[in-house]
């Protein structure tokens, strides 16, 4: 038997189109429910819902005619949105709130990344793929974080009166730092991208919580102790996006 010629559209689906000279990609959803065609704008981009049956004239129109509206809300969207830093031969690099340049050699000497002066110098194979790029930078970010890291808190656990706790490093998405029940202490690795004032700043705080494990007047007087500073850095590391 034949199946049957007329097939439903798909309920949703990704579409190109051209709006005021751009190629947009786009989400078309078809509901029974509808009556009209309705545009709608956010950090997933544009998503169309029309009527089940409704015509490819019809939905071209009010593209057409909503595209100027479109192009930019989009735009507005696009600037919000943080970007990934993309790893390639130049590229930036956010070090203890300097910039290094990226270096990348191919050939068949291969070792870990190493910094030279204001470069980070990535040895990879002939073949490297950009996998092992990121994992041979990230590679380095974290040793350079463990080695500092370990420093800043023995250093600061000595001023503080206190005996050096086990550190980790954590990738949370929310916080800088933590202090575990146990009394072991936490800290980003995005840390060893910012300044070493900002670093001291976070190490003090969660040292301070092996003392206090609260946020109360007492718990700021420590940390006021060891870091006389601490409303003002606390506040630059407010205004940095984790
Ligand atoms: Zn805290």
């Amino acid at each position: 038997m034949p199946k049957a010629l007329r097939t439903t559209p798909p309920a949703a689906e990704q579409r190109d189109t051209d709006l005021a000279g751009q190629r947009i990609t786009y989400t078309l959803k078809r509901s029974s429910k509808r009556r009209s065609i309705g545009l709608r704008i956010d950090d997933k981009g544009l998503t169309v819902s029309m009527p089940l049956r409704a015509s490819e004239q019809w939905l071209d129109k009010v593209l057409q005619d909503k595209a100027a509206w479109v192009v930019n809300k989009l735009q507005g969207w696009e600037d919000r949105r943080p970007q990934p830093v993309l790893l390639h031969e130049g590229a930036q690099l956010d070090y203890l709130g300097e910039l290094l340049t990226l270096r990348i050699t191919y050939g068949r000497f291969v070792a870990p990344a190493q910094r030279r002066g204001n470069e980070l110098c990535v040895f990879l194979p002939l073949i490297g793929t950009d996998k092992q790029l990121e994992r041979d930078v990230t590679q380095w970010y974290k040793d350079q974080a463990l080695r500092l890291f370990k420093q800043r808190v023995s250093h600061y656990a000595v001023v503080m009166n206190l005996l050096p706790p086990e550190i980790r490093l954590s990738t949370a998405k929310t916080q800088w730092g933590c202090c575990t029940a146990r009394g072991s202490i936490r800290l980003n690795l995005q840390l060893i991208k910012l300044p070493t004032r900002l670093i001291d700043y976070v190490v003090v705080h969660e040292l301070a919580h092996l003392q206090e494990m609260n946020h109360s007047s007492r718990f700021w007087a420590v940390v006021h102790a060891a870091c006389p500073d601490y409303l003002q850095l606390r506040a630059e590391l407010k205004s940095v996006a984790l």
